[in-house]
């Protein structure tokens, strides 16, 4: 096997976990032994897996943390700082499991791992436990979250961040800084409200939109441009106001308790919509609650929740939707999003609305499912590597030449930006939804609702 000299992978983790304890109840310790068990240590997911593609490390590969999460739950190794970074390099995109003939349930295992050694590790490493903390904090007080939009509009409008910039004095003071301020979205046009719409007279079906935490700051075109679609199709859509964050990246950084809380909301929120069907354009966010069963066992409603809750691109394609009439010449690819292609093994779906849109070329990449790097907060706390996957991906995206690159899931898009911006790349990133709401507008008739 091909070994590559990676210090930085072990150099940047300070912290052991003292006492060395996975912290899990008995029906949580049950399942991951017996998860755990199901691996046969065939090798089948290695070469599906990001990280160990990059580093051809068995370490980084899932069977290697299989192995290694089986050690330290038996108390064979410490968990040190090194073995846990490589348990922390995953990204938890799913890969392996969608290529396991044994069917091995990988995102559970890590997510259970991660939850079970979390309040020993935030015990031991300050900063972990702060990052956790304001995690918490605001995804669950969206006040707190608005704020900090707020700011970060003012800072975009009045200059300070193009004058910080070119002082390069962010650099002086921390590269990392200057890094992580490099990622920064780009807020543009206000953040989405639902709006006020007239009942359509007969409609298909009615359907709630999950808006999310940081969507409706982020991609609110994505949000307008999903309303339109619906309603040209003859589908009512509410947004209820009791909604909350999905919780999945609470949950992938292991705190489930936290997810918990947000998940029995959005229960409570949706199932007193009275729709057919809940709709999500953030592949993450949607994988996360077709999961509310398992976040809540036990909880009948969660379940029924979780049955009800269909990708945007899955429902849109399903209805089906109407072919839109006038071409859009245009050349793009389509870069899966880990959360649809693995976790909800949706692939054809978005590509089918594609492939209705007449005058669109299709320009397939080598490896559209290989991940981006984005996946969640990787690119913020696992930057080197999530910087190697990004440059595979726009190697990958220059071979395909589109002129528009689309996915399905908030976090793809801001890495994708954020790679075509500092390589200066003239193609745009788009959400499936946007694109066909776009041919759909290109048709000149009256549009029936949303934002413009
Ligand atoms: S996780 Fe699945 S594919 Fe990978 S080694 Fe184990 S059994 Fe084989
Ligand atoms: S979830 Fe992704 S990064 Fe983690 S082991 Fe599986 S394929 Fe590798």
């Amino acid at each position: 096997m091909r070994r590559h000299a990676e210090p930085w992978l072990a150099a940047r983790y300070h912290v052991v976990v003292q006492d060395g304890a996975l912290r899990l109840d008995s029906s949580e310790r049950e399942r991951l032994e017996a998860d755990l068990a199901r691996c046969v240590h065939c090798g089948l997911c290695l070469q599906h897996c990001p990280t160990f593609v990059l580093t051809g490390l068995e370490t980084e590969s899932p069977r290697g943390r299989i192995a290694i999460v089986r050690a330290v739950e038996s108390g064979r190794v410490e968990p040190t700082a090194a073995t846990l970074g490589h348990l922390d390099r995953c990204l938890a995109c799913r890969a392996c499991e969608a290529a396991c003939p044994s069917s091995v349930a990988f995102g559970r295992i890590i997510e259970t791992v991660r939850a079970g050694l979390l309040p020993a590790r935030r015990r031991d490493d300050r900063s972990l436990d702060r990052r956790s903390h304001a995690l918490r904090t605001v995804l669950t007080h969206p006040r707190l979250l608005r704020w900090a939009f707020a700011g970060l509009r003012a800072y975009q409008a009045s200059g300070a961040q193009t004058a910080l910039r070119r002082s390069g004095v962010l650099r002086r003071v921390s590269r990392r800084l200057a890094e992580v301020e490099a990622q920064a979205p780009r807020l543009g046009s206000a953040p989405f409200s639902m709006p006020a719409l007239p009942p359509l007279p007969a409609p298909r079906a009615r359907v709630a939109l999950l808006t999310g935490c940081v969507m409706p700051y982020l991609y609110p075109t994505t949000h307008d441009a999903l309303v339109r679609v619906l309603r040209r199709n003859n589908v009512e859509v509410v947004a209820p106001r009791s909604q909350a964050c999905c919780g999945a990246l609470l949950a992938h950084q292991g705190d489930r308790e936290a997810a918990r809380v947000l998940a029995k909301r959005n229960v409570r929120a949706f199932l007193a919509a009275g729709v057919d069907a809940v709709l999500v354009d953030a592949a993450g966010c949607g994988s996360a609650m077709k999961e509310y069963g398992e976040l809540l066992p036990g909880d009948r409603d969660a379940a029924r929740l979780a049955a009800m809750v269909r990708d945007a691109t899955e429902y849109l394609a399903a209805l089906p939707v109407e072919p839109p009439k006038r071409p859009l010449r245009l050349r793009v690819t389509y870069q899966d999003s880990c959360h649809l292609a693995h976790a909800q093994r949706i692939r054809q779906a978005p590509r089918d609305l594609v492939r209705i849109i007449p005058g669109v070329e299709l320009h397939e990449m080598a490896h559209p499912d290989l991940c981006c790097g984005s996946a969640g907060v990787y690119n913020l706390v696992e930057p080197e590597m999530s910087a190697r996957l990004l440059e595979r991906r726009m190697e990958e995206v220059r071979e395909a030449g589109p002129e528009v690159v689309l996915t399905a899931n908030p976090g793809c898009m801001l890495q994708l930006e954020n790679g075509l911006r500092a390589r200066r790349r003239p193609a745009r990133v788009m959400h499936v939804v946007e694109l066909l709401d776009w041919a759909y507008r290109e048709e000149g008739g009256p549009v029936s609702s949303g934002r413009a």
